[in-house]
This record gives structure tokens, C-alpha cells and sequence, in this order.
């Protein structure tokens, strides 16, 4: 079958996103080599794998992500597509671990069932880089235990020496490469100094009003609607603001790493559904957050 008709069937989509996703995805379906993609956020990165893995019957492949949004966000996306998906991390139950773990490791490696194994946000396993997560240092176990199976890295992050870290640590065999330029000419960027504005707080304000009604938005489904995401360094900050905030009227929470898992879902869970405009967060919300209204497309 056409990788483009597959395409249709299993994610009705009409066509590929860009050629290098086109590209991509056929390399990883050709299961040749070790597959190295990098683009920019919101590319859609994850297609290249998902459909391939989709279309190896009797197969699973293994996804690794290091945050629980994140395969919560794949998962629930797979199923919606009714591709099966299930989640393995520290909310599965030990008896289901065990289960899970028994067969990724006997059965399914020796009936060669496992199709890839996928390292999605891979700059995690440098230390150059942001998020650094010191156990995706110990993923070449997976080339050790089941040397001819596949290794998929993708991340948006391409700093050379973030690359070379990756083919290392996960021992990759001459990968191919698809890599696209992660410059985003719908960036802006703009400095103003705190110490130089006479009330940052009403500043602050004002910006947000100006930039959630930039065009009219009353008949856009709520979860397009304008929203934003103000980045602050400490947990006490985010807080700060989100109370100053909503008492001016913009409904905001704050996000960080002291909350539990389920409020920082369900927080992510309003912004995303956009019955919460914004967020005040530390910079451990934002890795792989996929909102249509965060996008340039
Ligand atoms: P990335 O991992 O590169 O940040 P994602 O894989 O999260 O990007 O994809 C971003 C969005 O693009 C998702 O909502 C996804 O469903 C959508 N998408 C991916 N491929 C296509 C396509 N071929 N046509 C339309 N939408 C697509
Ligand atoms: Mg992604």
C-alpha cells in the first residue's frame, strides 16, 4: 500500500505535512537503517514513526518520551485514529508493568515483533542540552539486548554537539538523517527591562489583553482561541502572577514542578482546551505541547 493512502486511511490526513515528513516516514517504513529526524515543533515529527508502526501488523513498537503529557497526548491521539496504544510509566500498575515488561523483553523480541524503538524529544539524553534526563543515558540498552531492531531519534533541538551525543550514547548505525532548519520566521522576540517600567504588573496586563484579542476570535472553537504561555523562573513567580492575574480579569494558573502530576494534567488539560487562556509556568511545562493555536500552520 502507498505510504500517502495509508496516510488517508489511518490518520485522514490528505497529504504529508512537508516532504521531509514524506521522506522521513518512508525510511523509517523501509526499517533499513537507524532514522534520525529533526524538526521544528509542530512538524509533526511523531507521524513518521505512528504511521509506519501502524502499519506493521502484529508488531509493537516501543515509544520512549519523557514526560507523561506527552504519552498521555500520543496515546489518547492513537486511539482516537483506533490505532492501539498503551501507556507504560510510573501510573501503570506493577502487576501490568510486569506483564508489559515480560513480554517487550521474551516473547515479543523472539517472535520479532518489536518494529522500532523510538527515542521521541532524544536531545534529553545530553547533557548540553536542556531537559537533560539522565536515564535516556541508559537506553543503548535496547541496541544491546535487540541489536536488529531499529533506533528512531527524533527531537527539535540540532545543536551539533547534541547530535553527536545522541548517534553515540543510543549507539545508532549510520543513520540517515532527515533535519530541518529550526529557524521560525513567525517568532518574535522583544526585550523590555522590569526595572525600567513603572508598574510591570499593569504592563504585563495590558500586553495580555492586546495579544488575546489581536483578531476576532468569537467564533473560533474555544481550544483555538488566542492563549499564551509566561515563563517565569521560580515556582513562587508563577504563582505570583497567575493570582495577580486572574484578579485583573485573565483567568491564569500557574504550572511547576512542586504540583502533583493529576493538577499539572489537569491544568495542561484547561490551557489545552482553552477554557483557560493562560499559564504561569517554570520551564517545566512546554516540551512537545501540541495546541493548534501555538502554531504557526
Ligand atoms: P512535533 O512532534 O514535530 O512537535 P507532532 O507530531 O506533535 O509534532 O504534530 C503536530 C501536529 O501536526 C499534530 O496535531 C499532528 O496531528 C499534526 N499532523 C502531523 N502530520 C500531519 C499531516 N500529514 N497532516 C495534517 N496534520 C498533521
Ligand atoms: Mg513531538
Amino acid at each position: 500500500m502507498l505510504l500517502q493512502q495509508a496516510l488517508q486511511k489511518k490518520f485522514k490526513y490528505d497529504n504529508f505535512k512537508s516532504d521531509l515528513q514524506a521522506r522521513a516516514t518512508a525510511a523509517i517504513n523501509d526499517r533499513k537503517n537507524d532514522v534520525y529526524v529533526c524538526m521544528p515543533t509542530g512538524a509533526g515529527k511523531s507521524l513518521c514513526f505512528q504511521l509506519p508502526a501502524a502499519l506493521k501488523e502484529n508488531s509493537v513498537a516501543l515509544v520512549i518520551s519523557p514526560l507523561l503529557a506527552l504519552v498521555k497526548n500520543q496515546v489518547d491521539f492513537l486511539n482516537t485514529k483506533g490505532i492501539k496504544a498503551n501507556a507504560l510509566n510510573s501510573k501503570t500498575s506493577s502487576k501490568e508493568k510486569s506483564a508489559m515488561m515480560k513480554d517487550i523483553s521474551k516473547s515479543m523480541y523472539k517472535l520479532k515483533t518489536i518494529s522500532y524503538f523510538v527515542i521521541d524529544e532524544a536531545h534529553c539524553l545530553s547533557q548540553w542540552g536542556h531537559d537533560f534526563r539522565p536515564t535516556y543515558r541508559k537506553l543503548n540498552i535496547l541496541r544491546l539486548k535487540c541489536p536488529e531492531v531499529p533506533i528512531i531519534a527524533l527531537t527539535a533541538t540540532a545543536a551539533k554537539e547534541i547530535v553527536q551525543d545522541i548517534f553515540s550514547s543510543l549507539t545508532m548505525k549510520n543513520p540517515l538523517i532527515f533535519s530541518a532548519p529550526v529557524f521560525r520566521e513567525n517568532l518574535f522576540y522583544d526585550v523590555w527591562f522590569v526595572d525600567a517600567i513603572t508598574n510591570p504588573l499593569d504592563h504585563l496586563v495590558t500586553y495580555i489583553i492586546e495579544a488575546l484579542s489581536s483578531f476576532d476570535d468569537t467564533k473560533m472553537p474555544s481550544n483555538g482561541k488566542n492563549c499564551g504561555i509566561i515563563y517565569c523562573r521560580k515556582k513562587e513567580a508563577t504563582e505570583f502572577i497567575a493570582e495577580k492575574l486572574s484578579a485583573s480579569g485573565i483567568p491564569t494558573l500557574a504550572y511547576h514542578a512542586g504540583l502533583k502530576s493529576s493538577s499539572r494534567t489537569e491544568i495542561q488539560d484547561k490551557w489545552t482546551s482553552g477554557l483557560v487562556p493562560v499559564i504561569a509556568a517554570t520551564c517545566s511545562f512546554g516540551m512537545g505541547v501540541d495546541k493548534g493555536s501555538v502554531r504557526s500552520e
